[in-house]
């Protein structure tokens, strides 16, 4: 059997940098064979100007939304973002109409193409995608990359919750009766804490096939106002789509607090954006999954089931803040990173992604972010046994990133695939 053996300035390994001096040996379709000393690798090891990296792990996209690349005003704030997407989503009947005429599905099946050829080409292995729609199907059928799809309900009012979990498993169903798509690669999971009702959250919570969910937390202060006094900045959106929430008066708890406890202890969670999530939130989640009843669990923040996802450039974009990095650092949970879509994007990379985490928090270590958007990612998507690191055995993709200056990513940094990572089937 041929053997391909890799170089370069520095190697990370999915968890850290190898000694400088540590070659990567992999089969010829880049299934990791070991990392070794160059002396011990013999003949014919390709070098290359750079950074390896396994392949990245992308935990919070919205595929279906590809078609609105570039439709979306940028820096509005989060409520105006919502809205329009909402419009643009066909939610509204007369904008409905005039998109189907406009954007036929032909048009938006082949958007989604392109937009997961280009993550293809930023060296993305896996990716955690949100869906309301069947239209993400017939190119996740293709095998190029791994998905977990998160079949996405809402509903605010109690009284709409069987009907709107009784169509999110319509669409789950559709999903899990594709029959090239991997089992237990599925899950029902809740819009935001602002969108869906108790009731709600405790069908999602009770729904047995939900071993990995995703939520997007804390995506505004907004949120955590609305949670407190039930008033607020949410109100202008509740107001424009129709629904009276003068029920609601506030949980008089922040958002996080307020829904986590909706959900089993040890349930595996990405928590998505955490813009407005503070040293209080992080405290409470991290108790709160500690105090397991019947035992105490030995629960640290690295081995805890919660993920913060951060997904920076499209908090750029709506026009937020960014989550306070070194506040997630010091707190040692697990970070992983997010595209979200391209309704909130430029790109789908998350080389840019970590780019700029790195140029506004410049005291973060090349290694963290790149532990981030591989094995951290690939541990929380469940796919560790495969993706995500350069251990034996593994087929994470091997890539090469490039224009580094004492060791940090700079603007011109790029990213380049050398091997491809494995295929989900
Ligand atoms: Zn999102």
């Amino acid at each position: 059997m041929g053997y391909r053996k890799f170089k370069a300035d520095h190697l990370f390994t999915g968890f850290g940098l190898a000694d400088p001096d540590a070659v990567l040996v992999t089969t010829e379709n880049g299934t990791v064979r070991a990392v070794i000393p160059s002396a011990e690798a013999g003949e014919d090891i390709e070098y290359h100007p750079g950074i390896l990296s396994p392949g990245f792990i992308n935990c919070h996209c919205h595929l279906e939304l590809s078609h609105m690349k570039g439709s979306i005003p940028e820096k509005t704030g989060l409520i105006d973002f919502l809205l329009s997407v909402m419009r643009q989503r066909n939610t509204d009947p007369a904008a409905a109409a005039r998109l189907k005429q406009a954007q036929p599905d032909e048009w938006i099946l082949s958007a989604i193409t392109t937009a997961e050829q280009t993550m293809t080409d930023y060296g993305i292995a896996a990716v955690g995608d949100v869906c309301n729609t069947t239209h993400t199907l017939r190119q996740k059928e293709e095998g190029n990359l791994h998905y977990h799809n998160f079949i996405e309900t809402a509903g605010f009012l109690e009284d709409q919750a069987a009907g709107r979990f009784e169509n999110s498993l319509n669409l789950f169903r559709t999903f899990t009766q594709a029959p090239r798509l991997p089992a237990g690669t599925h899950s029902v999971v809740p819009h935001a804490p602002y969108s869906v009702s108790s009731r709600l959250f405790g069908l999602i919570a009770h729904f047995e096939p939900n071993k990995l969910l995703t939520i997007h937390n804390q995506e505004s202060e907004a949120e955590n106002r609305f949670s407190v006094t039930g008033q607020g900045d949410f109100l202008r959106l509740y107001r424009a789509m129709g629904v009276d929430t003068s029920f609601f008066q506030g949980t008089g708890k922040r958002s996080l607090e307020s829904f986590l406890p909706h959900f089993h202890r040890d349930q595996r969670l990405i928590l998505v954006h955490n813009v407005a999530t503070r040293e209080e939130d992080l405290q409470f989640a991290l108790k709160w999954q500690k105090e397991e009843a019947g035992f105490l669990r030995e629960a640290n923040a690295r081995s805890s089931n919660l993920f913060f996802c951060l997904c920076p450039l499209a908090n750029v974009y709506i026009g937020g803040l960014l989550p306070d990095l070194d506040l997630l650092i010091r707190s040692k949970v697990q970070v992983v990173i997010g595209t979200d879509s391209l309704a909130s994007n430029h790109q789908l990379s998350i080389l840019e992604e970590i780019k700029v985490l790195q140029r506004r928090f410049p005291q973060t270590t090349t290694a963290s972010l790149l532990q981030w958007a591989t094995a951290n990612g690939a541990r929380a998507l469940q796919l560790d046994s495969v993706l995500g690191s350069f251990t034996a055995g593994k087929q994470p993709g091997v890539l090469l990133i490039d224009h580094l200056a004492e060791g940090k990513l700079t603007e011109r940094s790029s990213v380049k695939r050398l091997a491809p990572a494995q295929r989900p089937f």
